[in-house]
This record gives C-alpha cells, sequence and structure tokens, in this order.
C-alpha cells in the first residue's frame, strides 16, 4: 500500500510504498478514504512530541471496513467507519482500572495504549488496521471528506464545549478562528448557544459571522464589554490570547482550554489585572478526548449540516505539500489527504 511516510525526525513526508497490514484478532483493516491532518502530526514529525517517527503519523481517519480479523462481531465489510487517537488501553493499569479515559501522557494515564500514529502506524496511509472497539460508525450520507477532521478537530472541540458544562442560558466565547475554533464556534451555535468569536484576526470577523457568532471581539476587554462569557473555549494556540480572553470571563464562569500552546507559561493574572479569578470563583478546565458518545453527536452535527468543516483536500499523491502547507500555517482550517 501507498503511505505517508516520515522518515526521521524534521525529515520531509515521503509517499512510500508499505507492507499492507493485517487484521489481527478483534481487528478490522480499513481501507481510508481520507484522513486529515491534525496539528499533532507537524509537531511528531517535528520531534515536539517524541513519538510516531520513523513511521506513519495520523489520527483523523475515516474509510470503509474491507476485512475482520477473528472474533470480530460488530462491524462487518462494507461499513463506514471513523476511528481517532486512542485506539485501545491496556485494560490492566491502574488507571485502566478505574476506568478514567486515557490522556496520553506517560506515567499520568494509561501505561500501554495503543495509539494511532504514535504507538502504531497512523492513519496517512491507504490501509489502517484498527480494534473493532476503536471504530464509530459514520452517520448515513456524510462525505469522507467531512467526516475526517471530525475524528480529532471535531470531537475535541464537542467535548471540550460539554466538558465546560454549558447551562441553555449561557453565553460561549471562542477565543481563536483556526482548525478547531471555526469548528467551535459552529458546535456552540448548533447547540443553541449565544457565540462570541474572539479573533486578533480583522478579516477573520465575517467568517466567523457567517459561521454563526452572534458577535465578534477582538480581545477579552471587548468581551467584558459586551457583558462577557461563561464559558470561554480556548482554540488557539497562544497562552498569551487565553489569559487576556479571562477579562471577560463571567463570575462563576469556566475556561476550557484545547490547544496546546508553547508562547508562553499560562499564569492566573492576579486581582491587580481587574481579574479577581478567586473571587469570581472561576474555573479552568483541561480537555481533550471525552468518550465516543461525543464523537457520535459531533460526527451528528456534521451529517445534518449544522456543522461544516472548512476543509481543503488533497490526493495522497500530494501528502507532501499537504504537510508542507500544515506546517508553514498556509491552511487556515483543516487539510485532509484523499484515497
Ligand atoms: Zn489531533
Ligand atoms: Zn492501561
Amino acid at each position: 500500500m501507498r503511505a505517508a511516510y516520515v522518515p526521521a525526525v524534521d525529515a520531509m513526508w515521503e509517499v512510500r510504498e508499505l507492507r499492507r497490514p493485517e487484521p489481527g484478532p478483534g481487528e478490522v483493516l480499513i481501507q481510508v478514504r481520507a484522513s486529515g491532518i491534525c496539528y499533532t502530526d507537524i509537531w511528531s514529525t517535528t520531534g515536539v512530541i517524541p513519538v510516531g517517527v520513523p513511521g506513519v503519523v495520523g489520527h483523523e481517519t475515516v474509510g470503509e471496513v474491507v476485512a475482520v480479523g477473528d472474533g470480530v462481531h460488530s462491524r462487518v465489510v462494507g461499513d463506514r467507519v471513523a476511528t481517532t487517537w486512542i485506539l485501545q488501553t491496556c485494560g490492566r493499569c491502574e488507571y485502566c482500572r478505574r476506568n478514567k479515559p486515557v490522556s496520553g501522557v506517560a506515567g499520568l494515564s494509561c501505561a500501554a495504549p495503543k495509539t494511532s500514529g504514535f504507538s502504531v502506524q497512523g492513519g496517512h496511509a491507504e490501509y489502517l488496521a484498527a480494534p473493532e472497539a476503536a471504530t464509530v460508525l459514520l452517520p448515513e450520507g456524510l462525505s469522507f471528506e467531512l467526516a475526517a477532521p471530525v475524528a480529532c478537530a471535531g470531537y475535541t472541540t464537542w467535548s471540550a464545549l460539554c466538558a465546560g458544562n454549558p447551562r441553555p442560558h449561557e453565553r460561549v466565547a471562542v477565543v481563536g478562528i483556526g482548525g478547531l475554533g471555526h469548528m467551535a464556534v459552529q458546535y456552540a451555535k448548533a447547540a443553541g448557544f449565544e457565540t462570541i468569536a474572539l479573533t486578533h484576526s480583522p478579516d477573520k470577523h465575517a467568517l466567523a459571522l457567517k459561521l454563526g457568532a452572534d458577535e465578534v471581539v477582538s480581545d477579552g476587554r471587548e468581551l467584558a464589554a459586551i457583558g462577557g462569557a461563561d464559558i470561554i473555549l480556548m482554540t488557539g494556540n497562544s497562552n498569551r490570547a487565553a489569559m487576556d480572553s479571562l477579562h471577560g470571563l463571567r463570575p462563576e464562569g469556566r475556561m476550557v482550554l484545547i490547544g496546546l500552546p508553547h508562547d508562553t507559561d499560562f499564569v492566573i493574572p492576579g486581582p491587580e489585572t481587574g481579574i479577581n479569578f478567586v473571587v469570581n470563583r472561576n474555573q479552568i478546565i483541561g480537555a481533550t478526548h471525552s468518550g465516543f458518545e461525543y464523537l457520535t453527536q459531533a460526527l451528528d452535527f456534521v451529517a445534518t449540516g449544522k456543522v461544516t468543516p472548512m476543509i481543503e483536500t488533497y490526493p495522497l499523491a500530494r501528502a507532501t505539500d499537504a504537510y508542507e502547507r500544515v506546517a508553514s500555517g498556509a491552511v487556515r482550517f483543516r487539510a485532509v489527504i484523499t484515497y
């Protein structure tokens, strides 16, 4: 099979011929039809995340089941499925025995998870073998191209919104209108929340309104000036922007951090800044994939047309271009490789 292979840390992706995987017991063989590029693929390639290379990265994988291994009972040939980052947990370590969702952080979560594109072959390949339990069925009528980015970006943003525990009357602000943020605005709006987009890029104001934002502001003080938000979803890659947006967090408001920023440390601003985190009884929550019910819900929003990921597609032969464009920031939303 052909795959986008990363030969070494910091090396360019190459389209190579690799041995096609066989489905083991309990596994399905997926003929990949689309795989989205998550920014963590770039970090694996450049060594910021020190696993997955050399190898095939990718964990936004959708396709069709073309073979099943021994003992598979919930999937059949012809099923359209999605699979994501965590393929399997060890089931035996302290965390698994507490039924805790895996975080992927060594030593603080499952001792030996099987992770797509990190510990085993990832999704930027024509075929992927995955445990049947690591797949979800795609809703009918949903295209592979639109489903792919939901397997991580959509799953992450919808899980994050839910992790903030929004109540019906509350307002949601989304910081950053990029790969995650453009979906977060749509999910918040589709779920019925008054939604405010917070972006420093003036050229994204009109887009944010088109995505469904009720209002667009540039920073935390502007957010405060229009009444603030009960939930702030921090989707960008800037802790500076996250700290600034706290100016607009209402009393008892929750900030949910989804991005993996590396510009500066996150420091809770002191009262001298006008942000009184303690007196306001605020919370900061980290969020990632929270369980397959959230992935199914995230896919359903897209299948029913309430949320539409903004994608650029690249055939596998152009995977290297796709990588370069994502790494350089030229892809503003989501790049999807097609097969
Ligand atoms: Zn991801
Ligand atoms: Zn475990």
